[in-house]
């Protein structure tokens, strides 16, 4: 039973258009603003929007719904785990050594490239420490984004079909689905500064950066009918990485799966949405994932615990 309705913002498009057809104002031909016109709550905490007649298959939802809770006690672990060295002042563990050597560049004795007064693993609290910036003022920042997209993940997950087949409204302009990118596995947009009076295409955007509102970014898009091809780990990995665009306006500076990934500086870590991803994917499963980007690129799809 198809229980979808239709988005609000689709509906309130159309009564628009009603009242400007009545009023003799400008209609464009085209006078969609999005392509995705259904939603559907999956779960108690998973809502997913798509295009009418394309909702996702049974094992697709199933898989959804698994990968969005997957996603939730991932994110939740990570910031218990940050949370308890930050706030208890327990000991990191060797895999949490591990995981932040991979994953931040976070190296004991390594200054980070000159942005670390000292990096000394479970160093005693000083009081002529607190100013310096060392390795727990790092932790500590991973430990806060952690928090932030634990809080919006766990809060609900809205997640937009992707449709690569059919999409021929993508971040507000007309794309051609001749063309699709099947590459492009997730994508958050950037947020839309202005419109085109006539097409009510969007004509230029913003990508926020530095601690914003996450919401000024558009909605997680994952492809929603090939969510079979993953493992609810990996689908959950998907998902984290997409929220940290979205509510931490991280950027892609390297995909673990790229060999450039382990070039990677602390800083360009600390802005990289695959190094908080992988991370908490990482702690989760009690082994560092993602660990090269051979084992990346396997992990992308098949990550198991
Ligand atoms: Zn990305």
């Amino acid at each position: 039973m198809d229980i979808s309705i239709k988005k609000p913002t689709t509906a309130l498009r159309e009564a628009e258009v009603r009242v400007r057809n009545l009023v003799g104002m400008h209609v464009p031909a085209d006078p969609r603003r999005g392509y995705t016109d259904r939603m559907e709550a999956l779960s108690g905490s998973l809502l997913v929007g798509y295009k009418e007649g394309h909702r996702p298959s049974s094992p697709n939802r199933a898989m959804l719904v698994a990968g969005a809770n997957r996603a939730q006690q991932i994110i939740r672990k990570a910031n218990d785990q940050f949370a308890g060295i930050c706030f208890l002042r327990k000991k990191e563990s060797q895999l949490m050594q591990d995981i932040l050597a991979t994953h931040f560049k976070l190296i004991a004795g390594d200054d980070g490239g000159g942005t670390l007064d000292s990096n000394v693993v479970n160093q005693r609290l000083r009081l002529k420490k607190i100013l310096q910036t060392d390795r727990r003022t790092v932790i500590e920042k991973i430990r806060r984004a952690m928090l932030s997209i634990s809080f919006h993940l766990n809060t609900g997950i809205y997640l937009i079909d992707i449709d690569a087949d059919h999409r021929d409204i993508k971040s507000g302009k007309g794309v051609d689905p001749a063309n699709a990118d099947h590459g492009t596995l997730g994508y958050v947009s950037a947020e839309k500064t202005s419109l085109d009076p006539m097409t009510w295409r969007a004509a230029s955007f913003r990508w926020s950066s530095g601690i914003t509102c996450g919401f000024r970014h558009g909605e997680i898009h994952v492809p929603l009918g090939r969510a079979t091809e993953f493992t609810d780990i990996s689908l959950a990995q998907l998902i984290i990485h997409e929220a940290t665009h979205k509510y931490l306006n991280t950027d892609d500076e390297a995909y673990a799966n790229d060999p450039d990934y382990l070039n990677l500086d602390l800083t360009e870590s600390l802005n990289n949405a695959d190094s908080y991803a992988w991370a908490a994917v990482s702690l989760y499963c009690k082994a560092v994932k993602a660990a090269t980007p051979a084992l990346a690129a396997a992990d992308d799809f098949q990550c198991t615990k």
